[in-house]
């Protein structure tokens, strides 16, 4: 059967001499992977509209569960190659693509996610400010169940600045058992956590933060990814490796 949907290019890899693999976010199928056929033979539309960052709406071949259909159409919507011209930025997106496919299981359909990625590359290619990679981020972590959790202490509720990477949320320093690593959250770097995991994508275009604060809750959001995300794949890829 041949299924039809909106996709963006997360990446892509050769496969055999002159096939190609394409990972894909779409809107239906969460994120999926696809063949197609010697793309450079085909033409160099149906070739370019493979590239990462590539938003398109594209055919998939093969029954519903096939681990790898093949990519029968792929009509580029927008192309968004300005994104991937200039190194340094491509490079910071690309740790957001890997971000999602880390937190995201393969065909588990999430069309938040698909949302915010189209709009977030939309944003990034009027301008690349570091705040839409941010607000990524933080909506992704709450939209795939690994957001960190800032109300207050988690067992008491009582006010307090200190985030703990192991609970993945606040503690006092009563029901802290101690030893454990903290960061210290100052009341400005919450309430800009709170306010950006709130708003829509539209807003941010609008809104001035001050610096200081920004990088405070990007420290925050990086240190929890990589506490979260990143040292437990790889703790369990090594397991499974074993
Ligand atoms: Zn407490």
């Amino acid at each position: 059967m041949i299924r039809t949907t909106d996709a963006i290019v997360l990446r892509n890899r050769a496969h055999l001499e002159a096939d190609l693999i394409v990972t894909y976010l779409t809107g239906d199928l969460g994120i999926v992977d696809a063949y197609a056929k010697s793309p450079r033979k085909v033409g160099s539309r149906f070739g370019s509209s493979l590239e990462p960052l590539t938003f398109a709406r594209i055919s998939l071949y093969g029954k519903e569960q096939a681990t790898l259909p093949r990519i029968t159409r792929s009509d580029i919507i927008k192309p968004f190659n300005q994104l991937r011209e200039s190194m340094s930025i491509y490079l910071k997106i690309s740790e957001i693509l890997e971000l999602t496919l880390r937190t995201l299981p393969p065909r588990e359909r999430n069309p938040r996610v698909f949302k915010l990625l189209l709009d977030t590359l939309s944003l990034l290619d009027g301008r690349p400010d570091p705040l839409y990679m941010l607000y990524y981020k933080i909506k992704l972590l709450g939209y795939t169940g690994f957001a960190p959790v800032l109300r207050g202490c988690i067992r008491c509720g009582e006010d307090t600045d200190r985030f703990y990477l192991s609970e993945g949320a606040m503690l006092c320093s009563k029901c802290a058992e101690g030893g454990e690593r903290f960061i210290v959250l100052e009341p400005s770097v919450q309430r800009l956590y709170q306010y950006l995991s709130r708003i829509e994508p539209a807003i941010l275009k609008r809104i001035k933060v001050d610096k200081g604060v920004l990088a405070g809750v990007e420290e925050l959001v990086d240190a929890h990814i990589n506490y979260r995300v990143v040292d437990r794949i790889n703790s369990r890829e090594f397991i499974n490796a074993l």
